[in-house]
């Protein structure tokens, strides 16, 4: 506000308690600048007793994409060390046949992700865009979460070849499910196997926008981008007549400036200053230089990218957002068209018409609900993963403190002849 406008408040404050002048005619002498965030905000309240005008916000669930429309929503936006607010990157496309891809799933984003109540049966494609774990560490926990609430079929991962073998996407799958063996061996027993198994399409990092991906209406293709050693890649998406990009980590390539242009929703990375590297990370001088603007992309870099690529709207992330301030005005420096920085759950909508830019509100406890499809069961003759020694541990009066409860359950859901109970040797029936 400035001095002009504090003092017309003052005097309009003064004026309104001696005069008693209506609430209307109040309004009316309020400075501009004060009166068009809440026109922005999407109109006024009629009465006490009605609905809210629509805000600027998102409500998940409660909005059906039209045919040719893609929603887009930031699950991660930030740096390898993830914060409560802001998780490592992840994009979440859903598509308005009901197709729903997730672009990089970095350290914390599955907690966003869930915060959108999606049936995890929905969630099963993942595109990722190297194996930095900002940018996929969090598939552990889709893959476990995933089955554990419900999820019936395998993952399905899209990702790049490496320079050699061990340094791309089937080896980093296979030694992740290695890893996970035990976590794998547990759950397949007691749930059933399907849901943990993950199929991998490793496509080439050299390709230069190769179709990986051509389902429903969707094609997505591959380029090549330049971070810390071969085989990142960054993806074009095609749906609808929509151009979209999602890049990764990249230092400013030429694939990306040749295959983006023209697109109408554009997603690519922009890191703080070398300055702020220093102040934040307490990095030396020459590696926070070289971090932010060798092996990354910097604010005035994404804007000249952007001006030569003119999208119908730019979104700049991997930062975090108590640089956003320096970030944008490095960014203006050489850019001057449609613009986000992108915070976690930021949502776009994007059509031919052009894009809608709000905010996901979601309770801080949301979860994925269920969906339609029930998981598969137990498989048979599985070995148990549990040996007779650990079996004889088990404390009877403890177990049969839940007698009670298990009866009314197993009454209520005629699981009578399901009971486990009886083949224990410190069961002890409550009747
Ligand atoms: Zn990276
Ligand atoms: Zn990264």
């Amino acid at each position: 506000m400035t001095g002009k406008h504090r003092l017309q408040w003052a005097s309009l404050l003064l004026a309104g308690a001696v005069l008693g002048a209506s609430s209307v005619l109040f309004l009316q002498y309020l400075p501009e600048s004060l009166i068009r965030p809440a026109e922005a905000a999407g109109g006024k309240v009629a009465g006490p007793n009605v609905e809210a005008p629509e805000r600027y916000v998102y409500y998940p669930g409660t909005e059906v994409l039209a045919e040719d429309e893609v929603r887009v929503i930031a699950c991660g936006t930030g740096m390898p060390d993830q914060r409560r607010g802001q998780a490592s990157a992840c994009f979440l496309f859903e598509f308005g046949n009901g197709e729903k891809l997730i672009f990089d799933i970095g350290s914390g984003s599955m907690r966003n992700v869930n915060a959108l109540m999606i049936p995890t049966e929905y969630l099963t494609k993942i595109f990722i865009s190297h194996l930095h774990t900002d940018h996929w560490a969090d598939l552990n926990a889709l893959w476990a979460g995933g089955w554990t609430s419900g999820r019936p079929v395998p993952l399905e991962v899209w990702g790049p070849s490496g320079q050699t073998e061990d340094m791309g996407t089937a080896y980093a799958i296979d030694h992740f499910l290695k890893a996970f063996n035990w976590d794998y061996q547990t759950r397949a027993f007691k749930i059933t196997p399907v849901p943990g198994q993950i199929k991998v399409h490793e496509f080439d990092y050299k390709a230069v926008n190769q179709v990986i991906y051509d389902q429903n209406g969707i094609e997505v293709r591959s380029i090549p981008a330049i971070h810390a050693g071969d085989g990142p890649v960054s993806f074009i998406i095609e749906y609808a007549g929509l151009k979209l990009v999602f890049g990764g980590d990249t230092s400013p390539n030429k694939w990306f400036v040749e295959h983006a242009k023209d697109a109408e929703f554009v997603i690519h990375e922009a890191f703080a200053s070398p300055g702020f590297f220093q102040a934040d990370y307490g990095q030396p001088p020459q590696l926070a230089w070289r971090a932010c603007c060798e092996f990354h992309t910097s604010g005035p870099a994404f804007g000249k990218i952007m001006s030569e690529i003119k999208p119908g709207h730019a979104v700049a992330y991997h930062t975090m957002e108590e640089a956003h301030q320096e970030l944008l005005l490095s960014i203006r420096s050489t850019y001057d068209g449609p613009l986000s920085i992108a915070m976690d759950m930021m949502v776009w909508n994007i059509t031919k018409e052009g894009v809608k830019e709000r905010m996901a509100v979601s309770p801080e406890r949301a979860s994925g609900v269920p969906g339609p499809t029930r998981q598969p069961p137990p498989e048979k003759g599985r070995p148990s993963p549990m040996s007779d020694f650990i079996a004889s541990g088990e404390w009877g009066p403890g177990f049969n403190a839940q007698n009670n409860m298990l009866d009314e359950h197993s009454r209520k859901y005629n699981l009578e002849k399901m009971d486990w109970r009886p083949a224990k040797p410190w069961y002890k029936p409550t009747e």
